[in-house]
């Protein structure tokens, strides 16, 4: 890697330090040239950056490390009750600010780094994060870990361990270009492996019954194919507690013993090609989202990560002492999406076959263990299995499923007097066409609670997409709005404005992030209004220098910056947002531009591999850049840029910098969205639609602190039902019409007409997302935002308020309501090992 980043010889300090994992500056240096030279294996005059960073990361979790046994040595002592938060995505960020931050010494560290001549900014940008999630829901993942450990509150996180996660998107050409991710390259300092917890995993195959000794008809599970799965555990500390949680995710593995029969007959290379057939298995992250493929090493990954940690939650259950029948007095298992929701099949094969539990008495464990949690109002994303596929895969859950089914159907029928029409909507099994296991289904029938993640979303949920179970168990349907943590969401990303608020009011808010509303007392303090500008424009010099890096685009830190940032969606409307540009530069050209507000557009997100119609609008955005970007008439009032590879790194450095938050999405599609929340506690203002959280949002900002435009849910279903013309919209508004037709002529594609022609057309013909019907609402809202903006200390205002009235949305508001609502959980505090005393009892 780089130059030698060290100016040798550089004094060490005394080793007079008893207390090995201190927070003073001297320990902190004296434990990262430690482990630069004992871990590493290098001196500084030979370290590149990577290595520093290595260094100063193994230094920071072995101060985690006290906490975090500490937290098992408690919990296994005192057998609380545990949350297992299942998800097949975690979209973690990287650790090293985050432990810094939590642990709370990230100015001695940074302290330290300076009087040992390092860039303490460079070494923390080394860090590659581990980019195991799509997008929100794995976003929301690690948020929950966060807001968990802090608020003190026994759990862990299983998931996967991919060793690609979602692909690093490049723009070439204007076209999103994908390349794997292989954040493991230099080695991964934040998880140990735990060889000696691997599970065994059975896959394929078929059943047989048998009958055991005492006389019971039992079935056995013969399978084609077995892999190991082995725990990578990484810590979680909370914030300023001793709580360290943990993230375990799994890794398949082969077998030990891997096929000796073909071993035995010289087919070396044949048996360890089937070793890496097993460890295919959690190769790759499948990168997309909102969107189901029903592709077999997708179940198979959902299967794997599922048993794996359900054994992994019964190991530690029965060596704490608890009997088998307790398991649901112990565990909490929420289930984030439906992509674990095999879990429900898992614990029953588990109980009854394998611990040898009557039907009943598992059912009711698994059901009063699990609770699912929606994320979306897409039909297209609700999961089912090809039922021929699933039985290839898991013979024995496709018998348990059919059983689950058929009690399930038989209390429906009790239910409803035989309403058949009913009884096959509801069914565990879709009967309709090719036949499907529904995990959307199954989730439903075997959790005690079913939550959707904003009010609107659980409303729609009751009265749509789960009405029929609702009808069946009104009893199980609740809401738990989404929340972000305000630890890396402001502490981490946005220091400035941390500073500013907490020298007003302290730092209470951090731990309680209603209180931030407490900075409203400031807002007729015009120099509290004047240092508020300063942070914003700090920040956004900071963006206009990584756009200046990423892009090769200069944009001006004294315009607006409007952005959008999210997976690329027809439904979040990202071209709705291009229709608005083309507006504003058709004006600029026509001279019908009155004193025009310089405004920068920055988006930035990617597009699943095969989605055509995201990559295309990608490519809509830069190529709309392109002309206008270059266009002198324009005289950079405009500015178009799309940040390639949108993940959570750069989220913290876009969303501090952000003044308007554009959350345009068709309302009624978009579940919750969290991004939203970033960039109101950020202080941007939102343009957005009776959508999701945008909703809860308002009222709590306040109405007149957020700009709303389009159709409302109900509206857009009366749309709808009464037949939607997009056509009439193109021909009714000149504006439209224009900018449409601008597009269509290859102005934009260097006469290409035939490259946009896709999305036109679909705009003009199907316009399943209603763009056309919002588009004019869409652009008078955006004109009142350019009137509002010019007013400078009317602006702040509005942003100081929308910070101090973010409060709702902190994850840990979140993560109360599932600990008392839905997990019956309570926090439990963990006190200090001390480091002296262990060594003791070993000697
Ligand atoms: C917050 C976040 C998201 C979710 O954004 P929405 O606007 O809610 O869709 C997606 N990706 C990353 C990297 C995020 O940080």
């Amino acid at each position: 890697m780089g130059a030698p980043h060290v100016s040798a010889p550089v004094p060490l300090p005394a080793d007079d330090d008893d207390d090995r994992t201190s927070f003073s500056k001297e320990s902190l240096k004296r434990a990262f040239f430690d482990h630069l030279f004992y871990t590493i294996g290098k001196f500084p005059k030979i370290s590149g950056k990577n290595d520093l960073y290595l260094a100063l990361a193994h230094a920071i979790r072995d101060r985690s490390l006290q906490r975090w046994i500490s937290s098992t040595a408690q919990y296994n002592q005192t057998a609380p009750r545990t949350v297992a938060y299942l998800s097949a995505e975690f979209l973690m960020g990287p650790h090293l600010g985050n432990h810094l931050i939590n642990l709370g010494i990230a100015d001695s560290v940074r302290e330290a780094m300076a009087e040992l001549k390092l860039d303490f900014n460079e070494i923390l940008r080394q860090e590659e994060e581990p980019g195991l999630g799509n997008g929100g829901l794995g976003r929301l993942a690690a948020c929950f870990l966060d807001s968990l450990a802090t608020g003190q509150i026994p759990a862990f996180g299983y998931g996967i361990r991919y060793e690609y996660g979602i692909f690093f998107q490049t723009i070439i050409d204007g076209w999103q270009v994908e390349n794997t991710d292989k954040w493991l390259r230099y080695g991964n300092p934040w998880e140990i492996q735990r060889a000696e917890w691997a599970v065994e995993i059975k896959l394929g195959g078929h059943t047989e019954q048998y009958t055991d000794d005492a006389g019971y008809l039992r079935v056995r599970w013969a399978p084609e194919k077995t892999v190991v799965g082995v725990p990578f555990d990484s810590p979680i500390p909370g914030y300023r507690v001793n709580t360290t949680n943990t993230l375990r995710l799994w890794r398949a593995e082969a077998t030990e013993s891997f096929d000796f029969s073909v071993f035995n007959q010289g087919d070396y290379l044949g048996a360890v090609s089937k070793k890496v057939t097993s460890e295919n298995l959690t190769k790759v992250l499948y990168p997309n989202d909102e969107t189901t493929q029903g592709k077999e090493l997708r179940l198979e990954q959902q299967y794997f990560f599922v048993s794996c940690s359900l054994q992994d939650m019964i190991r530690i259950h029965l060596a704490r002492g608890g009997a088998i029948g307790d398991f649901d007095k112990k565990f909490a298992i929420q289930l984030n999406d439906t992509h674990p929701a095999i879990a429900i099949a898992e614990l029953m094969r588990l109980l009854v076959d394998e611990h040898l539990l009557p039907w009943d008495q598992a059912w009711g464990i698994t059901t009063r263990s699990f609770s699912y949690t929606n994320h979306t109002l897409l039909p297209e994303a609700l999961e089912r299995w090809p039922l021929d596929l699933f039985q290839r895969i898991l013979p024995r859950h496709l018998e348990l499923i059919y059983e689950i089914n058929a009690r399930f159907l038989n209390d429906v029928r009790i239910h409803f007097l035989g309403d058949e029409s009913r009884i096959s909507r509801l069914s565990l099994i879709d009967e309709s066409g090719e036949r499907y296991v529904r995990m959307a289904h199954l989730a439903c029938v075997g959790s005690h609670a079913i939550n959707g993640v904003a009010e609107l979303h659980s409303d729609l949920l009751k009265h749509g997409l789960l009405k029929d179970f609702y009808e069946m168990w009104p009893e199980k349907f609740t809401n738990v709005t989404n929340g972000v943590t305000p630890r890396r969401w402001l502490v981490l990303s946005n220091p400035r404005l941390t500073s500013l608020v907490t020298n007003a009011i302290g730092d209470a808010w951090v731990t309680d992030l209603p209180r931030i509303r407490l900075i409203e007392d400031y807002i007729d303090d015009a120099a509290f209004r004047q240092e508020w500008r300063a942070v914003k424009r700090a920040n956004k010099v900071d963006l206009a220098a990584l756009i200046l890096r990423r892009t090769g685009v200069k944009v001006d830190p004294d315009s607006m910056f409007d952005v959008l940032v999210k997976r690329i969606h027809e439904y979040k409307r990202q071209h709705l947002a291009v229709l608005h540009i083309v507006t504003l530069y058709h004006r600029l050209k026509s001279g019908r531009a009155r004193d025009p507000l310089p405004r920068t557009f920055i988006f930035g997100g990617k597009a699943a591999p095969g989605y055509h119609t995201a990559k295309l609008m990608i490519k809509l955005i830069t190529s709309v850049g392109d002309v206008v970007n270059n266009d002198p008439d324009v005289r950079d009032l405009l500015k178009v840029v799309f940040i390639p590879n949108f993940n959570v790194t750069q989220g913290q450095c876009i969303y501090p910098a952000a003044e308007l938050s554009e959350q345009i999405s068709l309302a009624g599609k978009e579940a919750s969205g969290t991004g939203n929340m970033k960039f109101a506690m950020n202080g941007a203002l939102t343009i957005g639609t009776m959508d999701g959280a945008n909703i809860e949002l308002r009222d709590q900002v306040g109405a007149e602190n957020f700009f709303l435009f389009g159709h409302t849910a109900a509206e857009v279903r009366h749309i709808k039902t009464a037949g939607y013309h997009p056509g009439d919209y193109y021909h009714s508004h000149s504006e439209l019409r224009t900018c449409l037709d601008l597009i269509q002529s290859g102005f934009f594609s260097r006469g290409d007409t035939e490259l946009f022609r896709p999305l036109v057309d679909n705009l003009l013909r199907h316009d399943p997302y209603l763009l056309l019907a919002d588009y004019q609402s869409y652009i008078e809202c955006q004109d009142l935002v350019s009137q509002a903006y010019r007013d400078h200390e009317g602006w702040t205002r509005m942003s100081i308020l929308n910070t101090a009235r973010s409060g709702k949305f902190s994850s840990d508001r979140s993560i109360r309501e599932y600990a008392e609502q839905i997990w019956n959980v309570k926090p439990v505090p963990v006190e200090l090992y001390d480091e002296a005393e262990m060594e003791h009892t070993l000697r």
